[in-house]
């Protein structure tokens, strides 16, 4: 098992920093999400780290191997890296056996550990197909069996879901990560689908502007995130304005405080499933404005003293449009400044 270490990365494209001094641990056998709006630098990460591009500076580490420095850059194939790149990305002319074969140098273990991948990835029956006679998630698993054949130390994934549709990318991305994770095999993969990150990965690294702001498990990122841009992009959000002052009390549409005169104006960050709907006499007075049903679940639109609030409930709604009731705040309290 193989941990992989960057430090101080800066990848630049006509003296514009894409990566700005990145840093990032992906633990040895992890399988890590980099979350990240696009343009952000998910993909030039991934292409630093598989050896397409040379660094500006920076290290990017194999274990002890130090596999690009700005001085030594290891080429691709000398790193044990395996890519799966956002369409798959199969040779064309190739069958889905000749695909898998194609990185397998020695020739003497190639017919049985094609068998084997085929296996795997449950595509015994596909072998001989070309990759236009296949579905989309079919060329997903054969580019992940691709990537897999020559043991790589690290795996990179580049939003490999991305084009399924949503019964399938949820089945495929299970697989995957399982397979992944059975095999221990230290994987990085990018993504801007927040549930996705969350939902498949240990680690979840959150990417702006060509850093890593915050790195975490999932639920340590979802709950305690280190600024209000950081859980807008983990999950819907409310942000209520509000204050504090220098004793630590706020002052929120929950919690109206008379505060010193020299609190400080900020941000409070509720999930919208961190609020309880009450009987209408008790916790802060709100009407109920409009409703989302999303069948598992449910999204209460409520105006609340002028405030807009927005709480998830489960299970079968029995509010309508002008209800009047009581909420509640029963989650953690999560201050940022303006
Ligand atoms: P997406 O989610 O849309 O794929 P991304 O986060 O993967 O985006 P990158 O593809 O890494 O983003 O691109 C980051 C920035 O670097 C973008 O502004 C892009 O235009 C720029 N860029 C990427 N590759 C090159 C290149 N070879 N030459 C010049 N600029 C580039």
């Amino acid at each position: 098992m193989t941990t992989l270490r960057i430090d101080g990365l800066t990848v630049t494209f006509a003296n514009r920093p894409v990566l700005n001094e990145l840093n990032l641990v992906v633990p040895a056998g992890a399988f890590a999400a980099v979350l990240g709006p696009s343009g952000c630098g998910k993909t030039t990460l991934l292409r630093a780290i598989a050896g397409f591009i040379t660094p500006f500076s920076g290290t990017i580490r194999f274990g002890d191997q130090l596999v690009s420095v700005s001085s030594i850059v290891v080429p691709p194939e000398r790193r044990k890296v395996g890519y799966v790149a956002q369409e798959g990305a199969l040779f064309p002319h190739l069958t889905v056996a000749e695909n898998i074969a194609f990185g397998i140098t020695d020739n003497k273990i190639k017919s049985d550990l094609v068998t084997e991948l085929l296996q795997l990835v449950g595509l015994s029956k596909f072998a001989n197909r070309m990759p236009n006679e296949l579905s989309g998630g079919q060329q997903t698993r054969v580019a992940l069996a691709r990537a897999l054949a020559p043991a790589p130390k690290v795996m990179l994934l580049d939003e490999p879901f991305s084009a399924l549709d949503a019964a399938l990318r949820d089945e495929l991305r299970a697989e995957v990560s399982e397979l992944l994770k059975s095999r221990k095999t230290t994987t990085l993969m990018v993504t801007h689908d927040r549930e996705e990150a969350l939902v498949v990965a240990d680690v979840v690294a959150l990417m702006r502007d060509g850093q890593i702001l915050q790195t975490g498990t999932p639920a340590e990122v979802y709950h305690n995130p280190i600024s209000a841009e950081i859980a807008i992009s983990t999950g819907d959000v409310l942000l209520l304005d509000c204050a504090k002052d220098e004793a630590g009390k706020i002052s929120s549409v929950f919690t109206p405080t008379q505060l010193s005169p020299s609190a400080l104006p900020g941000k409070l960050v509720i999930r919208p499933e961190e609020i309880k709907i009450t009987a209408a006499a008790t916790g802060l007075s709100a009407k109920v404005i409009d409703l989302d049903y999303y069948g598992h679940d449910a999204v209460v639109h409520l105006d609340a003293a002028g405030a807009r609030v927005d709480v998830r409930i489960a299970g079968p709604v029995e509010l309508k449009v002008g209800d009047l009731v009581g909420l509640e705040h029963v989650g953690p309290i999560r201050w940022f400044p303006n």
